[in-house]
């Protein structure tokens, strides 16, 4: 299937491993001119280069820090007017809310909530005004069922899933949508540090918990990224136009509710 994008240009933030590398990468297939944005420099330029390579797409590289106003100066000078704009970033920490401090929880709140509505603030009325936008946030399966040591991600993603319920049904009428897509557990570093602290918290093998937690899922396996980056792709064709405000959650059947 032809998504459509051919020509378009996207943002894709924290794109320089895992997730949102995988989504660039899907976008790029279609033909999406590509920013891609992560911190560490070396890693995002490698990235980029192994990108145009794969994909054919012209892709530019931004080292940014999107919970910083300077960051997200700099992606918006690269390219202040997206079609599409993926929004994503590093998730907070685990641990006990009894360890957290105000600190930590404005860490969480910029990363995972206020970074993504500032990024749309300065880009959704272009998009309205050429009548075509698609905006993807990538939040967490935690969203629908919280996950007990993610306490940070939990709250923050849950307090951008509220606030973009309503955004979204203010811009369909323009042709842009906004979704979120939630991951469940996917193949990447994030996965596997937090399955790190997982075992150590739990004082059990990294491997055994590994183990358990496929075999608890439904599909006895992780995602691979590149399902997500599809998943994402997908969402910003233009047969996605008539899908908006929607919360999607790609978990191989975890979440164990009919709806
Ligand atoms: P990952 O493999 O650790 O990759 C994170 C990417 O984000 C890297 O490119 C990193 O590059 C970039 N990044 C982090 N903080 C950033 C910032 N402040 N500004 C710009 N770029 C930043 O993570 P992932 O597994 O792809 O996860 C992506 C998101 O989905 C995270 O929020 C994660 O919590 C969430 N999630 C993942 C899973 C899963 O199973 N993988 C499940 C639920 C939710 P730099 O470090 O160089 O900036």
């Amino acid at each position: 299937m032809d998504f459509g994008l051919r020509g378009r240009t996207a943002i894709v933030c924290a794109a320089s491993m895992g997730l949102g590398r995988s989504c660039a990468i899907a976008l790029g297939n279609e033909g999406v001119k590509l920013i891609i944005v992560a911190r560490r420099r070396q890693v995002l330029e490698q990235a980029a280069t192994e990108i145009q390579a794969a994909t054919g797409a012209e892709t530019v590289a931004v080292a940014a820090d999107v919970t910083t106003q300077e960051g997200r100066n700099a992606i918006l000078a690269a390219c202040p007017d997206p079609d599409i704009l993926v929004n994503n970033a590093g998730g907070p920490p685990p641990g006990d809310f009894r360890n957290w401090d105000r600190d930590d929880w404005i860490k969480a709140l910029d990363a995972n909530m206020l970074a993504p509505i500032e990024i749309m603030k300065s880009t959704i009325d272009g998009m309205i005004a050429r009548k075509f936008g698609r905006i993807v946030n990538v939040t967490s399966h935690a969203v629908k069922a919280p996950v007990g040591m993610l306490g940070l991600s939990n709250g923050a993603r849950s307090g951008l899933t509220g606030f973009v319920a309503g955004l979204a049904r203010a811009t369909a009428e323009h042709n842009v949508t906004i979704n979120n897509l939630l991951p469940g557990t996917f193949d990447t570093d994030r996965l596997k540090s937090n399955l790190q602290a997982l075992a150590a918290s739990t004082k059990r093998p990294v491997d055994q918990v590994t183990q358990q937690i496929k075999s608890g899922n439904p599909s006895k396996r992780f995602g691979h990224p590149d399902e997500f980056g599809a998943t994402c792709a997908f969402l910003c064709s233009v047969q996605a136009s008539y899908i908006t405000g929607q919360n999607i959650l790609i978990d191989g059947g975890a979440y164990p509710g009919t709806f």
